[in-house]
């Protein structure tokens, strides 16, 4: 599995198996054709979409001339490509993995994610910009109730799955959790990890899921201190669940 860099802070996700690759919201074309280029033999044959913004769809245009590989998309969401659109309980068979969708819409209306399990290994989730690692997406068509479902779902996954996200926020994402949870000893010694993975200019992905549980504010929102810290910056106590994670997701919007 290949972080491969695109503009400030994506990345596209690619896989080999033998002589075939599958890339993963490729925003930026180029940068894919460019990778294969350094790897004579190498054929793109699958792309996966996980929403329609452009940072994710940007390449895909380029890509399917370039290659003719078989895209793969959000069935409630345009995309600039013919593409066979998926949803929720689909099953999609790439080399010897079995991909399974899930739909998880808060970041946009249509988001799905993509979880496989390759023999031997543990699983691999493309989740798009619905989880970050220590923090999730914003909620631009969806809303609280069901960014929380949405991320309900991924908590689901095998602890040891291995997190694909979408953009390299981890480190910011980390200030505002520490901010959330000061007092959470397994966060202080990932941000530490973490910063000392960019300082050397190494990917903070894949991160894991396992971890994530234990660490990001948005998959803890109904811990008891997560909870507290949200009614105090909002200045009122939730109602529901529903209510005290928009009232984390509200913080986080104006963290700075
Ligand atoms: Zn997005
Ligand atoms: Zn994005």
């Amino acid at each position: 599995m290949t972080p491969l860099p695109a503009f400030a802070d994506n990345y596209i996700w690619l896989l080999q198996h033998q002589q075939q690759v599958l890339a993963v919201d490729p925003g930026d074309g180029q940068a894919v054709l460019q990778w294969l280029t350094n790897k004579p033999g190498m054929q793109l044959d699958a792309i996966l979409v996980t929403h329609h913004h452009a940072d994710h769809t940007g390449g895909l245009a380029d890509l399917v001339h370039a290659t003719g590989a078989h895209v793969y998309g959000p069935a409630l969401e345009r995309l600039p490509v013919p593409h066979t659109p998926v949803s929720e309980g689909d099953a999609l068979a790439w080399g010897p993995l079995h991909w399974q969708v899930l739909d998880l819409p808060g970041h946009t209306a249509g988001h799905v994610a993509y979880w496989g399990q390759p023999q031997a290994q543990a699983p691999i989730l493309f989740c798009g910009d619905t989880l970050f690692s220590g923090g999730c997406g914003r909620l631009f068509e969806g809303t609280a109730a069901q960014m929380l479902q949405s991320l309900d779902k991924l908590a689901r996954l095998a602890v040891d799955t291995r997190v694909c996200c979408a953009h390299e926020y981890t480190l910011s994402n980390l200030r505002f959790a520490q901010a959330v949870e000061p007092d959470n000893a397994r966060l202080a010694a990932y941000t530490l990890a973490c910063q000392t993975l960019r300082a050397q200019g190494t990917p903070t992905l894949p991160a894991l899921l396992g971890q994530e549980l234990q660490i990001n504010p948005f998959l803890r929102s109904r811990q008891d201190a997560v909870r507290a810290a949200a009614a105090r910056h909002a200045g009122t106590a939730a109602k529901d669940d529903a209510e005290a994670f928009a009232q984390l997701r509200e913080w986080k919007n104006q963290f700075k």
